[in-house]
């Protein structure tokens, strides 16, 4: 690491005592490198042993890497903290111009801890932080309009990140996001809540910093080869051109798209959901996160009449890919499009990790269904399959938690379930709702060993698409190789590379980019690096009560058919078991 490379500095930052101050911490970037294995040393150092998630003591933690600012799709800033919503290890990562903005600031990870009396947003210009009063932004109906009105005030236009939360993060709803450039989150495991426990409305960053870098030009010529590898590349196409969204026909031909909760895993509504529909009748414009020339975010321009002036219309601009056409399209039985982006574009406003929102809503449509709960916990709503309406309503009164029913929503399908009953159909995973695949074993297996939980961790999914059709597998194999990829992947997130250019940063190329920004590694280096990162996370999820041993597998998951059949559980607990051994620490 160069002498004063800044990326070693950490801003520690007091909410209750309204202070800050800056330690230089090399030790942990030479060690780890930067984002997940800095942030995760620093969730050990900084959260006490079993602390309420919602506590002032828990930790806000955002990492980043020595790469971001100067390579290409270096670009996701890593969160970690205690998870409101699983009640252990928290991480989500986000791009936006976030990763950027910390860098350019002067900081390689921040700490927040702590909780102010009153709402306030943190301003962090370089080396000045300011403690803003924030009351008249809290309980605003939109996180938009906040980070329109911070943006006002604020300087840094175009270099700045603006990380806010909101109504859901103001409620304390389990699985409340963090939105950032208003299309970005950190989406899963409750973040926005750690936030609104905080009364902390928004983070804005930004700065302006030269970054060195060893041999001009070698670090050129580097440079060159990954931005090609990155424009010229077929895969990076596909982001570009449809994104995500351009799995839901593939997957629903595959017979492996999770639809009414699960009971069925094909979809015939599929096509007015598609990627292709998306892109041929809403694509308003594609946007890309700071330093990244594929530009993989879509966005769909939704236009709707005023009802009492003719030919007066609103357009609304509304994100979407795979994950959210999935929770709320398939999972809720809706094909109406229109009716997708109305939904999704409420969750947006208030601020709700949408993956969790959609699973959450197929349960009490299924617990409706099946009489389990009635018209009296639900306040009169009736949830039908793919009656967007009532969905909207339905996620307006998890916000304002009026009775017990909405409330036990608000803390996620698991908590629901075990008050109600339907825990067969209660689908979560180690406690946080499941992702879009019903592919093969791989992608139930590798959420429930995953260190977050998320299909991210080590995509399962797509080791049932590349082997199960082929041959069969067995559950060591298929657990070697779910670990050696989450291993890989501790590396990725250290350096905080976009997983979608995993396959343009090979070892090699990420250790020609590592010399370029002053780390002499090697790819053994970053191997031994990834395993160790992933055993910290591992150490810390046991020192907070996880335990493999007492997984809870969904029925669901064993009687719907899946591409290979329907699945063993046998299979899947052998599985759990092998992994068990393996993190043994
Ligand atoms: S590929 Fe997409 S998610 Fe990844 S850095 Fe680029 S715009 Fe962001």
């Amino acid at each position: 690491m160069f002498e004063n490379d800044p990326v070693r500095n950490v801003l520690y930052i007091d909410l209750s005592d309204k202070n800050f101050r800056v330690e230089e911490r090399r030790d942990l970037f030479e060690r780890y490198i930067g984002g997940a294995g800095v942030a995760i040393q620093l969730l050990h150092e900084e959260c006490p042993e079993g602390c309420d998630a919602l506590a002032p003591e828990n930790p806000i933690i955002f990492a980043v890497g020595p790469l971001t600012g100067l390579f290409p799709l270096a670009s996701k800033t890593v969160a970690m903290f205690k998870s409101p919503h699983t009640g252990n290890l928290g991480e989500s990562h986000c791009g936006g111009r976030s990763a950027v903005a910390i860098r350019m600031a002067g900081y390689g990870a921040i700490v927040i801890k702590g909780r102010s009396d009153s709402p306030i947003y943190i301003a962090i210009h370089g080396n000045r932080v300011y403690f803003r009063d924030a009351s008249s932004l809290w309980g605003m109906e939109g996180n938009i309009t906040a980070g329109r009105i911070i943006r006002e005030h604020e300087p840094g236009a175009g270099l700045r990140t603006i990380m806010r939360i909101g109504r859901a993060g103001e409620k304390l709803v389990s699985y409340a996001c963090v939105t950032t450039e208003t299309y970005r989150h950190f989406g899963r495991l409750g973040l926005g809540a750690v936030f609104g426990s905080k009364k902390l409305k928004a983070v804005m960053i930004s700065g302006k910093r030269t970054l060195a870098v060893r041999d001009s030009k070698k670090f050129r010529q580097v440079y060159d080869e990954i931005y090609q590898a990155a424009v010229a590349s077929l895969v990076m196409k596909k982001y570009h051109d449809l994104g995500t969204a351009e799995n839901i026909l593939p997957l629903n031909k595959f017979g492996g798209l999770p639809t009414r909760n699960l009971k069925e895993a094909r979809f015939e509504g599929a096509p007015g959901i598609s990627g292709e529909t998306f892109a041929e009748e809403y694509l308003g414009r594609r946007l890309a996160c700071s330093h990244c020339p594929v530009g993989c975010i879509h966005i769909a321009a939704l236009r709707e009449p005023y009802y009492d002036e003719p030919y007066f219309y609103k357009t609304s601009m509304i994100c979407y890919d795979y994950e959210p056409i999935y929770a709320l399209g398939s999972m809720l039985g809706g094909s109406d499009a229109d009716g997708f982006l109305k939904l999704m574009d409420q969750i947006e406003i208030w601020g709700m990790d949408v993956m969790s929102a959609g699973v959450i809503l197929a349960w009490a449509t299924e617990a409706q269904r099946s009489g389990i709960i009635s018209d009296t916990e639900t306040m009169g709503i009736k949830l039908e399959w793919g009656d967007y309406a009532a969905y909207i309503d339905a996620v307006r009164l998890i916000i304002e938690q009026p009775n017990e029913f909405y409330k036990a929503l608000a803390r996620g399908v698991l908590h629901a379930a075990s008050i109600y009953g339907g825990e067969d159909y209660a689908l979560a995973f180690g406690g946080n709702e499941m992702p879009g695949y019903h592919t093969g074993p791989g992608a139930h297996i590798g959420v429930l060993i995953g260190a977050r939980h998320s299909h991210l961790d080590n995509a399962g999914y797509s080791v049932d698409q590349k082997f199960l059709s082929e041959k069969q597998i067995s559950p060591a194999e298929l657990v070697g190789t779910l670990l050696a990829e989450e291993r890989w992947r501790q590396t990725l997130s250290s350096l905080v590379i976009c997983f979608f250019a995993r396959g343009i940063y090979q070892p090699d190329t990420i250790c020609k980019s590592l010399h370029s920004a002053g780390f002499d590694l090697t790819p053994e280096d970053l191997y031994r690096i990834g395993e160790e990162i992933h055993r910290e996370k591992y150490r810390f999820k046991i020192r907070e009560g996880f335990s493999l041993e007492n997984l809870r597998l969904p029925g669901r998951i064993f009687e719907t058919h899946s591409p290979v059949g329907k699945l063993d559980e046998e299979f899947i607990r052998r599985a759990i078991r092998i992994c068990q051994e393996e993190v043994a620490l």
